[in-house]
């Protein structure tokens, strides 16, 4: 068309310059000629050029890219079918949502038009979002066209980049991801490694830093090496047996292994081994990643141990000791050998935490172990189950070498022991049971020996072997309670009375009363059985009440018979708490019209000092009473005499330990000899108490004792024993001893 328009221009200004001189025949037939050939030619060329049109706008229908042409306005003044095509499900004016801003210049088709009517090159890329809210991607290329008539237009082409874009997205996440990966695994604590199973011997081909910050080896130590370097003495080979085994199956494996520092440092680490995989499934490297958790297992063997130890002695505590045991008790059939289970505890202990503190008794307590622990062989335990209470596990020894140890334990801790500068002596008492014969479980050779000890410490033996017939003095403990109240309630104990003499005079002075138990199956049981029993489930104070009013009672009645006889009753620490204790002294002297001076009160050293200041008030009013008060058990605690003297004291027992020795032991007899010379200096009566023979009632009468308290005399007698005893007694003095009103 415009072509046509051109040629025609031309023509016409040709026939222009013609018409300045008249043209030949010839000229015009020339013309004519060329008329002719020139509008054959336009025909030609008019069909060329139509051809070629329909060619390019099947060109641009067929393409896949978007063509527009846009004039000056901005108008779009054609389209190809891809356009349509493109834009068909999409608003192509809609702009970018602003999360894009942040990503790409936002550009919409409108501003393509826009730049497009400025008549510029330019390339833009622009995104839409579709129909369905996906976004896509476009790249616009514009180009302008010049055409004759100046009407300039450009030509747009529109291609669709949003799979090119999606793949470059990818991209760039995977390389932002891989960048990100590899900042973390250089930062991480943890060591990192990764080896080559393709190559021999699974070498190192990467480590990170932290790798050399739990190991001490660096990259350049470590590439191309197995990571067996890792591995030293006492790396476990079991669990080296482990990791090999996962490695050749290609699983993953996880443990804590004692592996080796650079510097020979051993150290715990938790080691995590895992096969990778490619796509295709096959093996490509081992990743493993090392954490030192060397604090961890020592917190944790730490609590362990704390958990199965005593804090104060560091020994075994109960729960260790009952696992060692239940462990010997297994291996023993297969060994075919016995086993000892000891109990221990310790006499004085109680005095000691009274007299001093408790520091002082923690301090004994720690000696005790030590000395303890120093005795033992391969294989034997010995724990602290709590209080003065110890335990030996003895594998292998029988009755027989049971004893034997057990003696030697009662000698090593014989031995005096300083504490806090004093000098303290404790006594143990042991029990022993025996595996096979008495017993196969922990819990019933720990009952057993546990009567057993009972039995060392209430005949004063030191050690005793369980036999069954001692099981009689130990009921069960809530039972024995409630039995025991009603013994109390219901007339069901008894004194008996020992005589105290006179050893200038031989003449009776008092009688101590003791209590029994009258029980309906168990016969007759001993105090030692059921006061401390008492004194726990608080059934000491109804006790004491009855026992110092059937004292008074008997006193009163031996009197009016003509019997004039002084008691003397024992009392507990919790005792001297009660506030009551005065009144009912008071009340019950009254109630059998006995003089306040023929009653006498019994307490031990360490029952006055556990608690001073009501000891002190309490002492007081019962001397302002005008009832005597006595020391009992003197020298087992550790008080001094002089402090005791500020007490309203009249007399000290010795404790019949010492008396007991006295004509053996030279310490003892010194011991007694000047306890005797300071009491009197102080202005106390002395008893001894425990004098069983002959010789040792005429070493005390030599050392100036005042009195004497025995089996030599008698034992603890019923009333009407006690009566008839005194009535032979005085009979065969000839009368001289008999007690007149
Ligand atoms: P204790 O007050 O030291 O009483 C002396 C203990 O030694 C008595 O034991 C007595 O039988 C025993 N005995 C006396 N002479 C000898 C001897 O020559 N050799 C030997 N080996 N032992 C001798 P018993 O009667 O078994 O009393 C034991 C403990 O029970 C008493 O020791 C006392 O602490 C406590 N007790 C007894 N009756 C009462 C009471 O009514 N109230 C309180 N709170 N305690 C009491
Ligand atoms: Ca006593
Ligand atoms: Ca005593």
């Amino acid at each position: 068309m415009d072509e046509r328009e051109k040629l025609n221009g031309r023509s016409a200004g040709a026939a222009g310059r013609a018409g300045a001189a008249a043209p030949t025949v010839a000229e015009l037939r020339d013309v004519n000629e060329r008329l002719l050939i020139a509008g054959l030619r336009e025909q030609e060329l008019a069909a060329a050029l139509e051809a070629e049109r329909a060619q390019l706008v099947a060109v641009l229908a067929g393409i896949a890219d978007a063509v527009l042409v846009v004039d000056r306005e901005g108008r779009v003044v054609r389209t190809n079918t891809a356009y349509a095509r493109m834009f068909s499900d999409a608003d192509p004016d809609a702009g970018g949502t602003p999360e894009d801003a942040g990503e790409q210049p936002v550009s919409t088709a409108a501003t393509i038009r826009a730049r497009a009517g400025r008549g510029e090159t330019f390339s833009q890329s622009f995104s839409v979002a579709g129909g369905d809210g996906a976004r896509r991607w476009f790249e616009a290329n514009g180009q302008p066209l010049h055409t004759d008539d100046g009407a300039a237009r450009v030509v747009v082409v529109i291609r669709d980049i949003t799979a090119r874009r999606r793949a470059e997205d990818a991209l760039g996440r995977a390389a932002r991801e891989n960048s990100l990966l590899a900042a973390a695994v250089a930062n991480l604590e943890t060591g990192v490694v990764i080896t080559d199973p393709h190559q021999p011997d699974n070498p190192v081909v990467f480590c990170n830093p932290g790798f050399a910050d739990v190991t001490g080896y660096g990259a350049d130590d470590v590439l191309g090496q197995n990571c067996r370097f890792l591995q030293g003495p006492d790396t476990d080979p079991t669990t080296i047996g482990h990791i090999a085994a996962a490695v050749a199956a290609r699983h993953p494996f996880r443990d804590v292994i004692l592996n080796y520092h650079h510097d020979g440092t051993p150290f715990w680490n938790e080691l995590v081994i895992n096969p990778v995989y490619d796509a295709a499934g096959d093996l490509t490297h081992f990743v493993g990643a090392l954490t030192d958790v060397t604090a961890r297992v020592h917190l944790r063997e730490e609590l362990r141990r704390q958990a199965l130890h005593d804090a104060l002695t560091g020994l075994p505590n109960r729960l260790l000791f009952h696992d060692r045991a239940r462990q010997a008790l297994l291996d023993a059939p297969r060994a075919r050998r016995p086993l000892a289970l000891l109990l221990l505890d310790l006499d004085g202990f109680k005095e000691v935490n009274d007299t001093f503190d408790h520091h002082a008794g923690d301090l004994l307590l720690q000696q005790v172990a030590e000395r303890l622990r120093g005795g033992l062989r391969e294989g034997d335990t010995v724990a602290r189950l709590g209080g003065d209470e110890f335990a030996v596990l003895l594998p292998g020894d029988d009755r027989a070498g049971a004893t034997v140890a057990a003696g030697k334990i009662a000698d090593t801790l014989a031995a005096p022991v300083v504490v806090d500068g004093h000098t303290v002596r404790t006594r143990a008492s042991i029990g022993i049971a025996t595996y096979p014969d008495q017993g196969a479980d922990v819990d019933m050779l720990l009952r057993r020996a546990d009567v057993a000890m009972y039995t060392a410490k209430r005949t004063r033996t030191g050690v005793a072997l369980y036999a069954p017939e001692l099981d009689r003095y130990t009921p069960g403990r809530l039972a024995l309670v409630e039995e025991l109240r009603t013994a109390i309630a219901h007339d069901g104990l008894r004194l008996h009375y020992q005589p105290k003499i006179d050893l200038a005079t031989g003449r009776v002075a008092r009688v101590e009363a003791l209590v029994r138990w009258q029980h309906p199956r168990r016969g007759l049981v001993p105090p030692d059985r059921f006061i401390s029993l008492a004194e726990q489930a608080d059934l000491i104070g109804p006790l004491t009440r009855w026992v110092m009013g059937e004292a008074l009672r008997q006193c009163g009645a031996w009197r009016r018979a003509g019997l004039h006889l002084g008691v003397e009753v024992n009392l507990s620490a919790a005792n001297l708490r009660d506030a009551a204790l005065v009144e009912d002294v008071e009340g019950l002297l009254a109630a059998h019209a006995v003089a306040p001076a023929a009653l006498r009160l019994e307490l031990t050293e360490s029952a006055i000092i556990a608690d001073m200041a009501h000891t002190a008030a309490a002492l007081t009013r019962l001397a302002a009473l005008g009832v005597g008060i006595a020391i009992d058990d003197y020298g087992t605690g550790y008080s001094s005499l002089a402090y005791l003297k500020r007490l309203p004291i009249d007399e000290i027992k010795i404790d019949q330990s010492f008396v007991r020795r006295l004509a053996t032991d030279e310490t003892d007899a010194t011991i007694v000899a000047s306890t005797i010379g300071l009491a009197h200096s102080l202005g106390l009566l002395v008893v001894a108490e425990g004098a069983e023979d002959e010789e040792t009632v005429a070493r005390l009468a030599a050392l100036g004792c005042d009195m004497a308290q025995g089996y030599y005399y008698s034992r603890p007698l019923p009333p009407r024993e006690l009566e008839r005893w005194l009535r032979w007694r005085d009979a065969e003095a000839g009368g001289l001893l008999s007690a007149r009103p």
